[in-house]
């Protein structure tokens, strides 16, 4: 008879290029899921509803898979490092396998979780999945971690890439008196995120699970991916593969979305095209660049990188912070954006870089109160992406080029030329002139007769008082 073996699932909720989940299966015939539904996640303050929602579904589908390929994902609603443990003992585990995390709550947790289990003789066995190459193995001629995306992105793609894992199949899960024992150590049966206290009630734009993702992949490599360099930064169109809440939660592996890169790369013919792929890959890349960084700079979660940030006199005014929150600030291509991530849940890469600007450098608030209000709205909020992105924003992390200001009007200009993501978030200012729509620029009718505000500040005053504080700061005055 086969050894028991327990996968912990975290952020890798699906059945196939599972690295970990592959090598459990290899060890045994008997590999049994787990999932822990952890209340010291789940009681954080920049938890998304649409995020739980989105993940309940993944875990849904992941139930589903492993009925199918004979055995069971279990789940837990208790901390990790007593609830497994109490299941893996119950169980009789031999071991428990699973893929290692970035994240500095994560890697704290792990720490206490293997030594819980293997006090208990219980074998813990672990891997890297989520990311091409693991942070130690990708270092600076020096030694050291990267700080810097352009060399990073040199040394990343020359490197050979694993292939795709084989999914679980053919697996033995729990007989009956082991369910009956799994249920009596707190498996419980799959809750909803309504259950969980997590209520979202608008339409959910990405569908969960690993059938959705791959689909998503495919329909992006057949469609988009050649036009990715023309197309990923114009917000009202779909241009981008939108796979970022499926590759947060490991719903598609990230071997797989690489190999399905270079598939299309073989049949593709002008250098346009060829050229879309390779921004795209870059993408992946700065995906990794920030999960690399998480992991050796831990304190990046923290705060700032650079120095001339570590007490900058943010002025944090609240009003302010309100209206950028809720899409009020009187700038069209902000207002657009922040309305598209309420409703939605998700916001186009090159309008989440506006209005981190338009926070940080126009409202001169900090941008950790933006990182925050990011997570509590995000189906994809991703510790290292989220502040990866964030600090680039704010000038504050480790992108040499120190300050970046983006004017709403320009940028809605050149990204946004005909208004048509703007009218589409901002319904009521539908009937306006595209010109003033793009430029921000309103006359009073027209504002009132939308109940539209007046901008809230003026960019060039803010940018220039910005650039001031930033010298000063800098100067140690
Ligand atoms: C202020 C700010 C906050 C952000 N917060 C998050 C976040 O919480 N979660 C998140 O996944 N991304 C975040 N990003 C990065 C980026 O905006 C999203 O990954 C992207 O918009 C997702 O859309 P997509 O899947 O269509 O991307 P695509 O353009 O299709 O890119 C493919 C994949 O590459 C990765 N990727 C792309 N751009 C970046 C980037 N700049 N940094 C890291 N990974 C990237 C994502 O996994 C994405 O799915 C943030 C960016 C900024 C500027």
């Amino acid at each position: 008879m086969d050894d028991l073996i327990l996968f912990w699932h975290r952020r890798d909720l699906r059945h196939t290029d599972n690295v970990g989940l592959a090598a459990a299966r290899q060890r045994s015939q008997k590999v049994v899921g787990v999932f822990c539904l952890d209340p010291s996640i789940l009681q954080r303050d920049d938890v998304a509803p649409v995020r739980v929602t989105y993940m309940m579904g993944c875990l849904k589908a992941l139930q589903e898979q492993y009925a199918k390929a004979g055995s069971q994902l279990l789940i837990l609603k208790a901390n990790p490092s007593t609830g497994l443990v109490k299941l893996a003992i119950a169980l009789k585990t031999k071991a428990v396998f699973w893929n290692k995390d970035v994240e500095p709550y994560s890697r704290e947790r792990d720490r206490t979780v293997a030594s819980g289990l293997r006090e208990r003789g219980i074998e813990v066995v672990t891997f890297w999945d989520q990311i091409l190459h693991e942070p130690k193995a990708l270092t600076t001629g020096a030694g050291n971690p990267y700080t810097v995306y352009g060399p990073f992105w040199r040394n990343w793609s020359g490197r050979q890439k694993s292939d795709p894992m084989a999914p679980l199949q053919n697996a033995i899960g729990l007989s009956e008196l082991e369910q009956d024992t799994a249920k009596q150590a707190g498996a419980i049966a799959l809750p909803s995120a309504k259950d969980l206290g997590f209520v979202w009630t608008n339409a959910l734009v990405l569908e969960p699970g690993e059938i959705a993702a791959k689909e998503r992949l495919e329909n992006f490599c057949d469609r988009a991916i050649s036009d990715y360099s023309e197309q990923r930064d114009l917000p009202a169109n779909h241009g981008t593969s939108q796979l970022s809440a499926a590759l947060k939660f490991g719903a598609i592996g990230v071997r797989t979305v690489w190999a399905a890169t270079l598939e299309v790369e073989q049949h593709v013919r002008s250098d346009e095209a060829r050229n879309g792929i390779r921004v795209w890959q870059q993408e992946l890349a700065w995906r990794e660049f920030y999960q690399h960084a998480l992991y050796a700079f831990p304190e990046l979660a923290e705060g700032p990188y650079r120095a001339p940030f570590k007490d900058f006199p943010w002025e944090n005014n609240e009003d302010h912070f309100q209206a950028w929150c809720e899409g009020r600030t009187g700038y069209p291509i902000v207002d657009a954006a922040m309305r598209q991530m309420n409703e939605a849940g998700w916001m186009h890469n090159r309008c989440r870089m506006i209005v981190a600007s338009f926070l940080t450098k126009d409202l001169i608030i900090n941008w950790q109160l933006g990182e925050k209000y990011f997570m509590q709205r995000l189906i994809d909020g991703d510790l290292s992406a989220n502040n990866g992105g964030w600090q680039w924003s704010a000038s504050s992390g480790m992108d040499p080029k120190p300050l970046r200001i983006f004017n709403p009007a320009s940028q809605a200009k050149k990204f946004d030329p005909e208004a048509e993501y703007i009218r589409h978030w901002l319904p009521e200012l539908r009937s306006v002139d595209t010109v003033d729509l793009v430029s921000g620029n309103l006359n009073s009718v027209d504002r009132d007769r939308a109940n539209y505000p007046a901008p809230i500040v003026d960019h060039n005053q803010q940018q220039r008082r910005f650039k001031e504080l930033y010298r000063r700061q800098k100067a140690g005055e």
